[in-house]
């Protein structure tokens, strides 16, 4: 989480909610995705003991929604990268991760998280 799961930017106070205009799909999409609660039943469900659904729950909660974009460039990239560094093994969608969730965590976080790697290393 502190290689990038968290905004450095002062938000303030909470909005009101329609200021900040975030499609519904998309507001949906990222409340699934921070519903997860980092219990890594994901990771010790996975023969690889990956975690790639943790970590895109994680990245997809905050680049899907204003305040997660100053840092989006680079949120992806420093998470996954930490991930490996910490040992971390390489999902081969199996997809034991999804089932063993409490939280009903999609799998299709992950193909999102590997779209914003691309976007972020095309960008930079
Ligand atoms: S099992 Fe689900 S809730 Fe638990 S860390 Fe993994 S993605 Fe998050």
């Amino acid at each position: 989480m502190s290689a990038g799961g968290f905004t450095s930017v002062n938000t303030g106070t909470a909005v009101d909610g329609n200021v900040l205009l975030v499609g519904e799909a998309r507001a949906e999409s990222a409340m699934d995705a921070a519903a997860c609660i980092g219990c890594g039943a994901c990771v010790a469900a996975c023969k690889n003991a990956s975690a790639m659904l943790f970590v895109s729950a994680k990245v997809m909660h905050l680049a899907q929604l204003p305040q997660g974009e100053p840092e989006r460039k680079t949120r992806a990239v420093n998470m996954v990268a930490q991930m490996d560094k910490e040992g971390f093994g390489s999902c081969s969608n199996t997809g034991a991760c999804e089932a063993a969730c409490p939280k009903e965590i999609s799998v299709k976080h992950i193909a999102k998280l590997s779209r914003e790697i691309l976007k972020s290393k095309a960008c930079s």
